[in-house]
Parts: structure tokens; sequence; C-alpha cells
């Protein structure tokens, strides 16, 4: 089930222009994010974050990887990953997934953010979309504070699973085809990171690893389908879907989000992990 491939470590050095990546995307994230809006086609949205990377010369690790023809995914609604940026015009209560990357100098980053158009408050927005993504959003920093403290890779899956399958409400359903994975000089490397409680322990963790976090959940069953693009991933009974996801590395000094300006410091308080920069 685990790849026998090795996992990259990286230098602090290394690590450090990873950060640089990071920090790019994080700002053209913020900026896709801020462009969405009711009105707004996808590839609109894409091109917003195009913009960001060229200005602050990073190149994107999306565009042309397998033939992919955008810099971001764009997936909305039941659509759960590798959405193909287009003419679709977002609307009040669509629920987006943006996923983007960015290369500095030959290293990579990825990250994912899911917003809600609209909101419940205003009568726009189903709350229950906004539920699935603020738990996916949370399943996200609880992966991400295991892995601060993790001996092994799967102890990433067993926080999320035992977190998420513990929330009041409707049970939400983690997606087993679709992975994190380890990200370097190669935005998809070893090893496999997984969202659920497999009972494996996978590879120990050692300084110098990234991985890239990012639990992928749905409302109803988790049979994925392909369309015809040959990209979209899309539910097989329709239910909405939520990703959120970080680029992190454990180095000799602790944890540090290498997509979050900072580190990870705020979302991280509450789990008890203070972040360490590479270098420190
Ligand atoms: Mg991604
Ligand atoms: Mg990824």
């Amino acid at each position: 089930m685990f790849s026998r491939r090795s996992v990259e470590l990286k230098s602090v050095s290394e690590l450090q222009v990873m950060q640089r990546a990071g920090e790019v995307l994080s700002a053209a994230l913020d900026a896709a994010v801020e462009a969405a809006a009711p009105g707004v086609t996808t590839a609109e949205v894409d091109a917003v974050f195009a913009q960001v990377l060229a200005e602050r010369g990073a190149t994107s690790n999306f565009l042309g990887y397998h033939g992919f023809p955008a810099t971001i995914c764009a997936s909305v609604n039941d659509e759960v990953v590798h959405g193909i940026p287009g003419e679709r015009v977002l609307a009040a209560g669509d629920v987006l997934k943006i996923d983007g990357g960015a290369v500095v100098d030959g290293w990579h980053s990825d990250s994912a953010r899911t917003v809600v158009l609209g909101s419940s408050e205003a009568g726009t927005a189903d709350p229950e979309d906004e539920r699935l993504s603020e738990i996916t959003r949370q399943a996200m920093w609880v992966g991400i504070a295991a892995f601060a403290m993790a001996r092994h890779v799967g102890e990433v899956g067993d926080a999320i699973d035992d977190f998420v399958s513990s929330r009041p409400g409707a049970p939400l359903g983690i997606l087993e085809e679709y992975v994190g994975h380890g990200i370097g000089s190669e935005m998809h490397m070893a090893p496999d990171v997984f969202n659920y409680r497999t009972g494996h322990r996978g590879p120990r963790v050692r300084p110098g690893m990234a991985l890239a976090i990012e639990p992928m959940l749905v409302r109803g069953d988790i049979t994925t389908r392909t369309l015809e693009d040959e990209w979209t991933v899309v539910t097989e009974d329709g239910g909405r879907a939520s990703q959120w996801e970080h680029t992190v590395c454990r180095h000799a000094g602790g944890l540090w989000v290498l997509s979050a300006p900072d580190g990870g410091a705020a979302e991280l308080a509450r789990h008890g992990v203070v972040p360490v920069p590479p270098g420190q």
C-alpha cells in the first residue's frame, strides 16, 4: 500500500526556497479568493492567480502538468478536484475549491482553499456547505499539528480521521482515492499522505521531509468518477465536496507551514504547536 520510493529530504537552504515558493502561492491564492464572486468565471479567477505568480517571478507547476491547461484547478460544488477553469460563471451558494501551486528556482509548493460564495446568514449559501468547508479546513490543521509531533506519516491520517468522525451533526466522508503527497523538487513525490486511518504507520518522519497535507471531504458517499474532459473528478451521488491544502515541512528545529506567511502560527496555537522557520 505504501510506496517503496525513497522520500526526498531537503536541506535547510532548499526548504527556504520552498518557503519563498509557498509565500508567492499564498499571495496568489489570496488574490484568487478575493476575485471569486458571483458573476465571475473560473477562467477569470485563474487569470488573477496567474498574474500574481508572474509578478513575483514564480512559475506554475499546474500549467502543462500532464497537459493541464491552467494555473489552478477550479472545482465547483460536486466537483471534488482537478476542475478546469473556463467560462463557468460562479453563483451565490457555489462551493469553489481553488487549488494551485508555484515553483521558485525549481522548488515546488501546493495549496488549496475552499470558498463558499455568499453566506448562510444572508440566505445565499447552505449552512451545511459552510460546515463542510470549516470542518475540512480544521481537519487540515489537525493533520498539520499531528505532523509536528509525528514519528510516522500515518499519524497524519489517523488524526484527521479521528477528528472528522467525531464531529457532531451529519457525518462527512473522507475521500480515499485522492490523497496528499511528498513535495519538493517535484510537485507529487513519495510518500502518499492518507487522510484516513489505514492501519499502517507509513514512513518514518525525518528532518527535511515536506508534505502536502490535503484532506478532501464530502457531504455524501465518497465514490467519485472522472468526467469526459479526463480531469474533473465529481462525486457519483452529486454531493458537495471541500478541499483544503498546505505544504508543510519538518526540519531539525521543528515544523513550518511553507504555504502560510506565518508558518501556521495563528492556527496551530490552539493545538499547542509553535512553528519554527527552517534555519532556526
Ligand atoms: Mg493541490
Ligand atoms: Mg497536492
